[in-house]
């Protein structure tokens, strides 16, 4: 699934590709991935400039000059492309014609994906107002960070950065290298870690999200990005999908593959304690 780095870099090339272009015409050959009815969606859109992107967890916003927002979550397998309207459309759900030859196509083959359009504050929308923190936003401080896990102390430390309501942004990809790159076991309860634990987990967070985004984000199952190609975070992971290798510390320990939290977890566990 995109995370935090995937979303943030589509929303970059985005506020390159379309900011001040016209949406033409809206085609929906695939009408369940729109949250409202098409003939309205497509009245609503069409004729509209793109005025501003933006991101929140992991969903695209893009903002329209009627003072509507066009929300995306590409869930498990979803893509937003910006390629030439005469590039064959390959299955793609919703297709937005811009006034410039391209076009902007969400698609998505396992349709869990979807896209909405809000009205009036996007931020008060039923997606974005019970998220946490942005965690490469100023107001996520480390004491932030302290107080949040002194709330939830029975809880395991890996649920909690997967919950989107505790931390916004963060799924299974950046939890496990977040975790190694703290040398912290996932199942830990938040309330059994040190404060230097819970500093080297924030310095993770900071640190694994911002390369990520560097990097233009992973591609393991199916990521691309808004011009179709892969992110190169792939070649950085330390332990998430590296099971049977060696430790990326070199501790002469193997990474493996254990299930905390519901989801398949990659471990040193030499590292991790
Ligand atoms: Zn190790």
């Amino acid at each position: 699934m995109p995370e935090l780095p995937e979303v943030e870099t589509i929303k970059r090339e985005l506020e390159q590709s379309v900011v001040g272009l016209k949406i033409v015409d809206v085609e929906v050959p695939v009408s369940s991935v729109v949250k409202i009815p098409t003939n309205d969606f497509v009245r609503r859109v069409r004729g509209t400039t793109i005025t501003g992107i933006g991101r929140r967890a992991k969903i695209i916003l893009i903002h329209l000059s009627s003072g509507d927002t066009l929300l995306f979550h590409l869930k498990v397998a979803g893509n937003l492309l910006y390629m030439p309207a005469d590039v064959e459309k390959e299955k793609a759900q919703v297709i937005f014609v811009l006034n410039n030859g391209y076009e902007l196509r969400f698609r998505d083959p396992r349709l869990f994906g979807y896209v909405k359009l809000i009205s009036g504050d996007v931020f008060r929308s039923p997606e974005l107002s019970r998220l946490g923190p942005e965690p490469l936003s100023d107001q996520f401080t480390l004491d932030t960070f302290r107080e949040m896990l002194q709330r939830r102390p029975r809880s395991q430390i890996k649920g909690l950065l997967l919950d989107q309501s505790f931390i916004a942004g963060i799924g299974n990809i950046y939890a496990d290298e977040i975790l190694f790159y703290a040398r912290v076991y996932p199942a830990r309860p938040a309330g059994s870690l040190t404060d230097e634990e819970i500093r080297r987990i924030y310095e993770g967070i900071r640190v694994i999200l911002s390369r990520a985004i560097a990097e233009r984000g992973t591609s393991i199952i199916s990521y691309i990005d808004l011009y179709g190609k892969k992110g190169n975070y792939g070649n950085f992971l330390k332990v998430h999908y590296q099971a049977g290798k060696p430790c990326g510390n070199d501790c002469a320990g193997t990474v493996v593959k254990i299930k905390v939290a519901g989801r398949g977890t990659y471990v040193c566990p030499d590292c991790q304690k």
